[in-house]
């Protein structure tokens, strides 16, 4: 699925409307971007993104790895001295990249896939599963098997899933997004 006008137009109107109204206020200090622990990978910087958004230019910002590598830490959120909440829109946008069929960076979708798969059974997450099946899906089914032993030897993740109560609610939240 592509992405289409109508996509970026609502994408742009959510984010003034709702997600962040605040955006406005943003009077490019950069403050954000210095503040970002993964400015250096990024194609498009936290101050450059907001400014994509203002300027009619979602495309730009579907079309870059900057969404996908944001870890969602907020730190350039809690130091805008205007109050925009910057984490709040790269997540939107990202949801939104994803409910479009636009997640550029294939091994991030792949694991969000898998991860959201497998909760659904467990009600929770089942590392070696995650593990396994990024590995299967990746076609490097031998990576990072050193750390692997290393981690189950010294009993930090558990062999078999855990199930809990309430999976079946959990699992039918998470079928509508898959
Ligand atoms: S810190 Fe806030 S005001 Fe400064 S550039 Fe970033 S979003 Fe704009
Ligand atoms: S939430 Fe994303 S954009 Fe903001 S500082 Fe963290 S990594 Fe950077």
């Amino acid at each position: 699925m592509a992405k289409t006008n109508k996509d970026l137009k609502r994408i742009r109107e959510d984010i003034l409307n709702y997600i962040e109204p605040n955006i406005y206020n943003c009077y490019q200090c950069g403050k954000c971007t210095a503040s970002c622990p993964m400015v250096d990978v990024f194609e498009y910087k936290p101050n450059q993104i907001i400014r994509l958004v203002l300027l009619d230019k979602i495309d730009r910002i579907l079309d870059s790895n900057s969404i996908f590598l944001c870890l969602s830490c907020e730190i350039c959120s809690s130091r805008c001295p205007q109050e925009v909440h910057i984490a709040t829109i790269m997540n939107f946008i990202r949801n939104e990249s994803w409910k479009i069929g636009e997640f550029k960076i294939k091994n991030i979708a792949r694991f969000y896939n898998i991860f959201l798969r497998i909760t659904a059974v467990f009600g929770r997450s089942f590392e070696p599963g995650l593990i396994m099946g990024m590995n299967v899906l990746s076609g490097k089914f031998f990576n990072d098997a050193d750390a692997a032993v290393k981690i189950l030897g010294k009993r930090k993740i558990k062999m078999l899933p855990e199930f809990i109560k309430g999976r079946k609610q959990v699992g039918k939240v998470i079928k509508k997004y898959l």
